[in-house]
């Protein structure tokens, strides 16, 4: 076993290259740690700032081991890696998250169960395999209602909503006749997220709530801190903790939740992400210690870094062609940029982000 916690010049090893891997490779350097990236794409943000690269497929178990005997710890930055993946990882070195993380986060059914085990309010929920569980459901859970694949939704993908129970068959047809949920519509106040980190030894750290805001299905800002009364504050964070230690969680975990208000505020929770979080780019610049140092941290065994919010933070994603404001951005006073290296700007393709920072309420 290598050491814990692991020296500066140790190499962590990440599967997966997209921003979120440039980023923890970026913060891991920060530390006087190496970065060693797998991805199955050969050009792609992580592999500019790592000190080692492999393109390799993610089921191609020789290069995966190969890989793990190059580095001391393997995470990952995205959450449909293959069980499989991590658990021949897991085989030659520590892995965290824990492969249990990313099983119930990878499928909606499994993770609205598990919420709901730990007491956690969720939407209205029923599994959906065939056309005739889908009208009994819509028996259940009137419309509007959406219909989620059970695997692989991310970004609004693999959902289409339902209006009216004549409409059923022609949902399951559009989301592929694939295993699905059924889900009641939530008419909340608006979303927010906590991320949280867990160290090896169980320390648990929080970052304050932020309220996030969709477009299209994508997240388009993160307002630090949300605009939520200081117990829906507490209340988030103490979610929050409860299923990291359920899954006995190792790293950044974030929750993304739905306020109801009224006489009895309510937290809904949408769902999980085993890893660094776009809710959580505020924290690179409105924290000392940002999310993808602290993930770092936590998977090294160091101690976690301090999550305070030293300011108020709007971020922004920069979509597709928004990347190419860049200059009047770059030079906006008050705003931090920050770009990915990606070339090609496809539509819905999250190009970067910038971060502006207000004195903290
Ligand atoms: P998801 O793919 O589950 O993250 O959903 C993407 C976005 O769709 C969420 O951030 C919400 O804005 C919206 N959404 C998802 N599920 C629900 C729901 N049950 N009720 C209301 N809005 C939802």
């Amino acid at each position: 076993m290598p050491e814990s916690p692991l020296p500066p010049g140790s190499t962590i090893g990440i599967l997966g290259g997209g921003q979120l891997g440039r980023m923890l490779a970026v913060a891991a350097s920060q530390l006087g740690l190496r970065s060693h990236i797998y991805s199955d794409e050969a050009a792609t943000p992580a592999f500019d700032v790592a000190a080692a690269r492999t393109v390799g497929s993610y089921a191609d178990m020789d290069a995966l081991t190969r890989f793990a005997g190059t580095v001391d710890v393997v995470t990952c930055e995205f959450e449909n890696v293959p069980a499989e993946t991590l658990e021949a990882a897991a085989r030659v070195v520590p892995v965290f998250p824990p492969v249990r993380s990313f099983a119930v986060a990878q499928d909606r059914l499994i993770e609205k169960d598990f919420l709901t085990s730990l007491g956690v309010q969720v939407a209205p929920y029923a599994p959906v395999d065939t056309l005739e569980d889908l009208r009994a459901a819509l028996a259940r859970i009137k419309p509007p209602v959406l219909l989620k694949t059970r695997r692989f939704g991310y970004d609004g993908k693999g959902q289409i909503s339902i209006r009216a129970a004549d409409d059923a068959a022609a949902a399951l047809e559009a989301i592929g006749q694939v295993p699905a949920l059924l889900e009641g519509l939530v008419r909340f106040e608006r979303e927010v997220s906590v991320i949280v980190v867990r160290g090896q030894d169980g320390e648990l750290q929080f970052y304050d709530a932020v309220e996030n805001v969709h477009e299209n299905g994508i997240l388009a800002i993160s307002r630090a801190p949300a605009r939520i009364s200081l117990s829906a504050g507490v209340a988030a964070k103490t979610i929050a903790g409860k299923i990291a230690e359920a899954l006995s969680h190792v790293g950044v975990l974030c929750v993304e939740m739905f306020e109801r208000t009224g006489e009895r505020p309510e937290l809904i929770v949408n769902e999980i992400a085993p890893r660094v979080h776009n809710s959580g780019h505020w924290t690179l610049d409105a924290c000392l210690v940002s999310q993808f140092e602290n993930h770092v941290r936590a998977i090294c065994g160091w101690p976690l870094g301090d999550t305070a919010r030293h300011s108020d933070a709007l971020m922004t994603n920069l979509i597709g062609a928004d990347a190419e404001k860049w200059r009047a951005l770059a030079s906006e006073a008050g705003t931090s940029v920050h770009l990915y290296g990606k070339t090609e700007a496809r539509p819905g393709r999250k190009m970067g982000h910038v971060t502006r920072l207000f004195p903290k309420s």
